[in-house]
């Protein structure tokens, strides 16, 4: 069974104060990441630093920004580099966020010059993809998710493909406490890996871990990480409670456990 990854997505919230504390109170319920998961959260900008710092004790936590700029360097008021990212010690990075492409005209181009930006610098990408509810309501969601997908990544090798994280998150279901039902989940995550299949070949789109986010929490996340291709989670809400994190962390080491 391919190891989970359980992400999450703080948004902005929590500066640098609270980030330190959030760790704190984390590194007193995990000291180290079960067997077969990683960990990941992504905080605002401002408090990667600290984030990277203060959980640098913890075993198999990383650390990911929550967007960046394809270019080196310009004049682009309040955009933020590749190489930037990664001098706090962050080693991901959220792309294509459904409110970063509802809000800030983020689209499939700039989403794929961003993921190629990524991979360049050494940064994992974890590339966003998702419908609105209307798209599910006309049945049209599978066609644009591919279209998000082939777009997204246009032009990156199959050896750069494995090297990324796809979240596949319905807009419907971010920050509404409506979930995708497993079943949903599932039959778009392996769409998903078919369509990797048929653009990259068999071997990566089994190695591509497919998140699933959307009002993931404690409650939910152990049938819906217990999917044949759910491979972790992309966390709003919940992550920002170290304990509600915990366990669903601790669920997919479970998961991995039984049938790992
Ligand atoms: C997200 O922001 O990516 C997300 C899935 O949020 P929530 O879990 O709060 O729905």
């Amino acid at each position: 069974m391919r190891p989970f990854l359980i992400a999450g997505n703080w948004k902005m919230h929590m500066n640098a104060a609270e980030t330190r504390a959030y760790f704190e109170t984390f590194k007193g319920l995990v000291s180290a990441a079960p067997n077969g998961v990683s960990m990941l959260l992504c905080p605002t900008f401002t408090s990667l630093t600290a984030a990277a710092e203060a959980s640098a004790a913890i075993t198999g936590m990383h650390i990911g920004a929550q967007n960046l700029h394809f270019e080196d360097k310009g004049a682009f008021t309040g955009e933020i580099t590749a190489e930037m990212i990664k001098e706090t010690g962050a080693d991901h990075v959220i792309i294509g966020h459904s409110e970063r492409r509802q809000y800030y005209n983020e689209t499939d181009e700039t989403v794929n010059k961003k993921t190629k930006k990524a991979l360049s610098a050494g940064l994992t990408p974890v590339v966003c993809v998702g419908e609105f509810l209307e798209e599910r309501k006309k049945g049209i969601h599978f066609e644009v998710v591919k279209k998000q997908m082939v777009a997204g990544y246009e032009g990156i090798s199959a050896d750069d493909a494995k090297k990324t994280v796809l979240a596949y998150e319905p807009v419907w279901a971010i920050g509404t406490g409506e979930t995708a039902s497993p079943e949903q989940a599932q039959e778009m995550h392996a769409f998903i890996r078919a369509e990797f299949t048929a653009l990259y070949g068999a071997d990566v789109a089994t190695k591509i871990p497919l998140l699933y986010g959307g009002s993931m929490n404690a409650a939910n996340a152990d049938e819906l990480l217990s999917q044949e291709d759910v491979d972790g989670g992309l966390i709003g809400g919940a992550s920002l409670k170290p304990d509600s994190f915990q366990q669903i962390v601790g669920f997919a080491g479970e998961i991995f456990a039984k049938n790992g």
